[in-house]
């Protein structure tokens, strides 16, 4: 089981996981499942929690909510949000996603699909909170990221590095290098938190992208991070519904 075999990592990700150059095009790259820092809810962890975090009040302001002034959101997330309204729409490839920019040390800049063509899409689970995943991209010691994160609650999706970037989460540079990759949050066990909301949000996340790149809507295609040769990431695992995903991607 995956659970145990991180239980037994050190808490830091193994030097293995990334190129070793920022620019890297060799080695592999770093799996993105932020579970080898040991951090998880308990095992006895009901269904998913509404998720606290600044994500929510951020995109609570940006869409519009009521509940919080500007003056909150700008201490919450930063420089990162201007309060403006046009930031995010300005710096993401997704529409509806959030930008929430990993730490640089965390993925490769490039200039995709040009230097690398992009044919794969691989999907993970997160082994942590949604608030915890963003945190730990935005870490330049976490060797790891995704393109995308999903929120089990709702289907919220931010965005942590642009798809031209080379994020590192399939554990493999050649994978890394053409595929996008897309973190849902949730534990592999817990099948409560794959909700259909996030089933649903995810999905049409897919279809964009693979509809902007021209990527089969399949199973050749849209990956578990398991599947990424090299990988001891057993994500996104048994209950993650393929047969449901894949037809969702396709509009079926
Ligand atoms: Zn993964």
């Amino acid at each position: 089981m995956e659970r145990s075999r991180h239980q037994q990592l050190p808490s830091v990700q193994p030097s293995s996981g990334r190129p070793g150059t920022r620019s890297g095009q060799t080695g592999a790259a770093g799996d993105t499942d932020p579970h080898p820092t040991g951090r998880r809810t308990p095992a006895s962890a009901p269904a998913p929690a509404p998720d606290p975090a600044p994500a929510t009040t951020r995109r609570t302001i940006l869409r519009g909510g009521l509940a919080l002034g500007a003056a909150a959101g700008a201490a919450l997330t930063g420089d990162l949000w201007t309060g403006q309204g046009t930031a995010a729409a300005a710096t993401v490839d997704y529409p509806s996603a959030i930008w929430a920019p990993a730490s640089t040390a965390n993925y490769t800049a490039a200039s995709r699909p040009s230097t690398y063509p992009i044919n794969l899409v691989v999907i993970h689970v997160t082994q942590e909170t949604f608030a915890d995943t963003i945190s730990l991209f935005q870490d330049p010691a976490h060797a790891a990221c995704a393109h995308y994160v999903v929120r089990s609650a709702d289907g919220a999706i931010d965005q942590c590095v642009r798809e031209h970037d080379i994020a590192w989460h399939a554990g493999n540079w050649d994978y890394n290098t053409r595929s996008i990759g897309i973190e849902h949050e949730g534990w592999v066990d817990q099948p409560a938190y794959f909700t259909t909301a996030m089933y649903h949000a995810s999905a049409a996340l897919t279809a964009a992208i693979c509809d902007k790149y021209g990527i089969p809507k399949d199973r050749n295609h849209i990956i578990g991070h398991s599947q990424v040769p090299g990988t001891d990431h057993t994500d996104p695992g048994p209950n993650w519904d393929w047969v449901r995903y894949i037809r969702l991607v396709n509009g079926t």
